[in-house]
């Protein structure tokens, strides 16, 4: 700490973003990426920008990456914002949409940046209990609040909430912002963007690091009513008004128009993970339902830390938290069959000295 930093930037808790490890001979199943590369399309399309039009300064608006989001969802490009990764675009709907004074609301187990935006931006937020099968009540948030945000399907657990429970809690709070992160939905949910034309208190939003395996690209999304998404225009170009580069804008928008190459990948990120949960309930593992692309495990007689560590040891990286309620879990990302199954073997060799 240097006596130069304001007490603002003293008080700070910033997010500890998952380890990114040098070494990559390990099996890296910590992060969520997506076992499968980006479309070819995509790449392709990257590839044709790199050139002399590099020096001119990118498309602001991004026009042509949002016009392929709306043809792919069937909503107005207006309705459409685009950000440096999803963690972006939550920044700035922290800082524009949830400053209300009143408490935001979000899960008590849920994605672990929200109340660190309340700290940088200010917000006052209420924790609201999951049940005991870890899954959101809609009718625990009809309490006096200045916006509500979830993930659908929650991290790090993986539950789902079926667009009927959003509905009803989008009725219930006509007078809030009620934002759902999308990160995961790709694996086995529905999206809610079906419903913005109804609901012009829903924004959802959305990353191409998870289902587009673009991670590395760092773009996201978020689609709603076109005055909310008005509000992150005057956001963005009062912070960087060029959020998106030209590799990013042209790379993004054609892994949205290569819904062949998307469907497939998720279509085997979603049967390994079936047969993940298969293998981990074989060896006594609890798995939460998971509808994404990680599923989130504990098992009854071992301690969710050392086996993280141990596992770590033999060269497999998953992701512990050490949040009381979820201590005891681990949370796995889908990888490859062959990934899975290192996992796998790691864990049938502990099994197998300790029982
Ligand atoms: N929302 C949730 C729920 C996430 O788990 C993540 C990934 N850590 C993000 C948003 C951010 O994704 P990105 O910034 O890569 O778009």
């Amino acid at each position: 700490m240097s006596k130069f930093w304001s007490p603002f930037v003293k008080n700070l808790v910033p997010y500890v973003p998952g380890e990114q490890p040098k070494l990559s001979r390990l099996v890296k199943l910590n992060t969520n990426e997506n076992p499968y590369g980006p479309s070819p399309k995509a790449i392709a399309a990257m590839q044709a920008e790199l050139n002399d039009s590099l020096r001119l300064y990118p498309d602001p608006n991004g026009e042509r990456l949002k016009q392929a989001i709306a043809d792919y969802y069937g909503v107005q490009s207006r309705q459409v914002f685009v950000g440096n990764g999803s963690d972006e675009v939550l920044a700035h709907i922290f800082h524009g949409l949830f400053q209300h004074g009143r408490p935001l609301l979000f899960p008590d187990v849920t994605y672990s940046f929200y109340p660190v935006y309340c700290g940088l931006y200010g917000i006052p937020f209420e924790v609201v209990a999951l049940d005991e099968q870890f899954r959101i009540r809609v009718e625990d948030y009809q309490r006096p609040n200045g916006g509500i945000i979830f993930p659908n399907p929650n991290a790090p657990t993986g539950c789902l909430l079926p667009l009927e429970a959003i509905e009803r809690l989008l009725k219930a709070n006509p007078d809030s912002v009620v934002v759902v992160d999308e990160a995961y939905v790709d694996f086995g949910g529905a999206t809610a963007i079906t419903l913005v034309d109804r609901y012009p208190n829903l924004l959802v939003a959305q990353t191409l690091s998870k289902s587009r395996s673009l991670a590395g690209m760092r773009v996201g999304l978020a689609v709603g009513h076109p005055e909310l998404i008005e509000a992150l225009e005057r956001i963005k170009n009062s912070f960087n008004s060029y959020p998106l580069d030209r590799m990013a804008i042209v790379g993004a928008a054609a892994a949205f128009e290569d819904r062949a190459y998307f469907e497939q990948t998720c279509r085997q990120v979603i049967a390994s993970r079936e047969q993940l949960v298969g293998e981990l309930q074989r060896l006594g593992f609890e798995v939460l339902p998971s509808a994404a692309n990680f599923v989130f495990a504990r098992h009854p007689g071992r301690d969710a830390e050392g086996l993280a560590a141990g596992l770590r040891e033999q060269g497999v990286i998953v992701r512990h938290f050490k949040q009381e309620r979820i201590r005891q879990f681990l949370r796995i990302t889908i990888g490859t069959p062959e990934q899975n199954q290192a996992l796998i073997d790691v864990l049938e060799h502990f099994h197998f000295i300790q029982t």
